[in-house]
């Protein structure tokens, strides 16, 4: 009687488990959902925080991904997100955080990579994306992204802020022709050397 009641209680701690896992997960690319991304994220800022470690964040965004979507159909533009979802996951580390935080926007925490780190991994997803035909039943095409990236600091602790910085970062990269990375740090220090002119 012990036993049927244990392998019952096992069995409703297994679905709890693959039910919070689930609603965790992303359906479509399997990358976290924007929610449980922050979530995690915060966890392993605070570990960051209280060990001294280092830690980055990268953002990065399909470039123009509507026209995938207009020329081959949503079918195929679905096809791309987990092709690319795919790419990242094969290229990142096991305890890195990999979340799809918008329609073709994802994001990236990188523990114990420092700024410089995270640029060199965001321009190997670059690389890596660009790099690989997507097939399907589209046929084959190429896709590129853009990439930003930050890294935790004094000023910049929480996901929000490492969030809005890669964001930020991004949107240049964007600007500057796409198909790039651009480091937040770089845009800053642009800033501080403009504000100082000024
Ligand atoms: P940019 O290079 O500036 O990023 O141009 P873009 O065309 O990629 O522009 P934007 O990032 O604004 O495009 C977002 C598009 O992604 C709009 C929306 O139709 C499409 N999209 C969002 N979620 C999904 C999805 O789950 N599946 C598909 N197929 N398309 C999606
Ligand atoms: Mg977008
Ligand atoms: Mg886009």
């Amino acid at each position: 009687r012990d036993l049927d009641i244990l392998q019952e209680l096992a069995g409703a701690a297994m679905d709890r488990i693959e039910l919070v896992q689930s609603a965790a997960t992303d359906s479509l690319t399997e990358a976290m959902t924007r929610r449980a991304f922050k979530q995690e994220a915060d966890q392993l800022i605070s570990l960051a925080l209280r060990h001294q470690h280092d830690l980055s964040c990268i953002a990065f965004d399909i470039d123009h991904f509507k026209k995938v979507n207009d020329t081959y159909g949503h079918a195929a533009g679905d096809a791309v997100l987990k092709a690319v979802a795919s790419i990242c996951k094969a290229t990142l580390r096991a305890g890195d955080l990999f979340g799809r935080i918008g329609g073709e926007e994802f994001a990236v925490v990188l523990p114990h990579v420092d700024r410089e780190g995270a640029f060199a991994v965001a321009e190997k997803l670059r690389a890596a994306i660009a790099a690989q035909p997507i097939r399907g039943d589209h046929g084959s095409l190429n896709v590129t992204a853009s990439f930003g990236t930050s890294a935790l600091s004094i000023v910049s602790k929480e996901i929000e802020t490492l969030l809005a910085q890669a964001d930020a970062a991004m949107y240049q990269a964007k600007h500057a022709g796409r198909n790039r990375c651009v480091s937040w740090s770089s845009i800053h220090a642009d800033h501080a050397i403009g504000a100082r002119r000024r």
